[in-house]
């Protein structure tokens, strides 16, 4: 947090420096970015990324879109537009906040140009059936998503939610990996504290859960050490590996 010098934002453990939530999928063939966070310049750097051929979004708040003009170099690199999806209330929230970029006038390479897709149901990319889970997040709606690959859930990625209702906790059982929004431990009126998502990832039931989008409250081999067994902390950097069929 800027101007904090409470002792995570001052810890030297490289899992104790959070950038915004965002995650990254990449298959031999084809490579997913779930969100373009104010961060995504410096993760991309960090990550050593070259490739987005798809952008999902989750929601469009500041803290998962503003980082959306640093997709030009994406398009750039791949010399064309780049197809996001989104709800179509988080579509329209990104046309009104970057209208040049949805202006086909304003080419590449100078310019970010995306070809919106509006997520009304399961679709596939890249070899994974996506399934997206609405889930409350105060006034909008949060789209988390199953990633699954011949039949196999993989990844289930719920970030910003409040709550996970009953049907998508039903989609989202038995995944291989489960991340889960889990602010804080106060409860917050839009996000899962850590009590709650610890709740949420136990009736789920994934092989392995995660909680994200934390704040400095505490640090992660603190936060670690209290959550249950199969439950533990992302970071940034954090890496999974699947194998695909
Ligand atoms: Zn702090
Ligand atoms: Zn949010
Ligand atoms: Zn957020």
């Amino acid at each position: 947090m800027i101007g904090c010098r409470c002792p995570v934002c001052r810890s030297d453990d490289p899992r104790d420096k959070r950038t915004r939530s965002s995650i990254y999928l990449s298959m031999p063939e084809f490579k997913i970015l779930v969100d373009t966070t104010p961060d995504l310049r410096h993760q991309a750097l960090r990550e050593d990324l070259d490739r987005a051929y798809a952008v999902l979004f989750t929601h469009p708040h500041a803290d998962h879109l503003m980082g959306f003009d640093d997709l030009r170099r994406f398009c750039e690199m791949q010399g064309g537009p780049l197809p996001i999806y989104g709800s179509e209330a988080t579509l329209a929230q990104i046309e009104r906040t970057f209208p040049y970029a949805f202006n086909p006038a304003k080419k590449v390479p100078g310019y970010v140009h995306v070809i919106p897709h509006v997520i009304t149901g399961p679709f596939e990319l890249g070899g994974l059936e996506i399934t997206p889970l609405p889930v409350p997040h105060g006034a909008v709606s949060t789209l988390g998503f199953l990633f699954s690959q011949a039949g196999r859930k993989l990844l289930v990625y719920l970030s910003d939610c409040a709550a996970v209702p009953d049907p998508i906790r039903e989609l989202a059982r038995g995944a291989d990996v489960l991340i889960i929004d889990g602010l804080r431990e106060k409860p917050h009126p839009t996000h899962l504290n850590v009590s709650g998502a610890v709740e949420a990832a136990q009736a789920i039931g994934a092989g392995q859960s995660f909680i994200t989008h934390q704040t400095h409250e505490k640090s992660h081999v603190d936060r670690t050490q209290e959550l249950p067994p199969g439950i533990g902390v992302a970071y940034d950097g954090m890496k999974f590996e699947f194998e695909l069929h």
